[in-house]
């Protein structure tokens, strides 16, 4: 499978490699730096300019000019964003619940994909691979599906059968992979390495400027900036895209603070918690357990200590949560008439851990839908 040349890709594309600092090449897609094999972020601080309320955008669509695509870039769109926001009463305080397990696919993803795949649509990519353990590889299949884009997602063998069909129903062939993560990786590279488009969402930076809309609509649908945001983080890539939607608030003058950011990692698999509880020098190597929140079991965040930095920079912390109080979390949130997956329930054992300590208004992101994962043991 070789890829297409890529057109217009300069403007696409700004990136710059995190580790050596050079540039990404113009006129290729390549998912890490050729040079030094880094990680590419974002070569300019992502911009605030939502369109007008006179125009027709809605959703994710608002904040087109906050992405690095250019102006005439067609956007891929499932109706992404715009999420409800829902009060509830916890411990006789209020918690606002982000519903973004209500997008598209069923979660949070849907916002990094539509920016990705706008980009590889616009770049002339007809076919492309990715690699998830689920909601990444469900919510890229379905905007490869609208783009018209041949998608091959490699999923590890452990991922929910019902995320597997999602993303088989979407068109998307299913390349199930056997053994380590590391194999995975190994196995993702070659065919990169032969000429494939690897449209990583954890690689390729354009999922952070799609995540950072999240901060914008917290601060309209309140009229205020959270006091705190808690969230789940693996990769931590939510983590780091709201904390730079809110910096992007911050620079445009439309809010004056930003919220503590209070990332919760399933006590299991916890990297970047053993790394903070360390002093946040950097990230820690950590053991990986079994954990139902099957969503965050990453053992080695890619952007791990950017994430890090994010957190302490926002006064919040990172929190570990035990199975027991998964399990809770699931089983409150949905007599709340919040059914959502494993994965978001951590939010439910950090409010337990952290929300008396934590300012008005509190937002807790619920991020993926309990329709696509195993029921819980009876
Ligand atoms: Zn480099």
């Amino acid at each position: 499978m070789i890829s297409e040349p890529v057109k217009a890709a300069a403007r696409v594309w700004p990136f710059v490699c995190t580790n050596c600092g050079r540039h990404a090449p113009a006129g290729q897609l390549v998912y890490h730096c050729p040079t030094c094999g880094g990680v590419f972020d974002l070569d300019a601080p992502i911009p605030y300019a939502p369109s007008s309320p006179a125009s027709d955008r809605v959703g994710l669509a608002r904040f087109r000019s906050s992405f690095p695509l250019g102006e005439d870039t067609p956007w891929i769109t499932l109706g992404e964003g715009g999420t409800p926001l829902i009060a509830s009463e916890i411990d006789h305080r209020t918690v606002h619940f982000k519903c973004e397990h209500l997008n598209p696919t069923g979660s949070f993803k849907d916002r990094g994909a539509s920016v990705l795949v706008s980009a590889l649509a616009a770049a002339g990519v007809v076919e492309a691979i990715e690699d998830s353990s689920g909601n990444a590889g469900a919510a890229f299949a379905a905007y490869a599906a609208r783009a018209g884009i041949r998608a091959r997602v490699f999923v590890p063998d452990g991922a929910s059968p019902r995320k597997r069909a999602q993303i088989a129903a979407y068109g998307a062939e299913i390349v199930r992979l056997l053994g380590p993560r590391s194999q995975v990786a190994e196995a993702i590279r070659r065919e990169a390495d032969a000429g494939a488009v690897y449209a990583s969402h954890i690689w390729l930076p354009f999922g952070l400027a799609g995540f950072a809309t999240l901060a914008f609509e917290l601060v309209e649908q309140l009229g205020e900036v959270p006091g705190a945001v808690l969230l789940p983080a693996g990769h931590g890539t939510l983590v780091l895209g709201l904390s730079r939607g809110f910096a992007a608030m911050q620079t445009a003058g439309a809010i004056d603070r930003v919220p503590k950011l209070i990332a919760a990692q399933a006590a299991a698999c916890a990297p970047l918690w053993a790394a903070h509880q360390a002093g946040g020098q950097a990230v820690a190597w950590v053991q990986e357990g079994e954990t139902r929140a099957e969503g965050i079991r990453i053992l080695q965040p890619l952007r791990g200590d950017a994430v890090l930095k994010a957190v302490e920079a926002s006064g919040g912390t990172i929190v570990a949560i035990d199975e027991p109080s998964i399990a809770q979390g699931e089983a409150e949130l949905s007599r709340r008439g919040f059914f959502v997956e494993p994965t978001s329930a951590v939010v439910w054992g950090a409010l337990q851990a952290s929300l008396r300590s934590l300012p008005d208004p509190v937002v807790a992101v619920l991020t993926g839908s309990g329709l696509k994962s195993e029921p819980a043991p009876a």
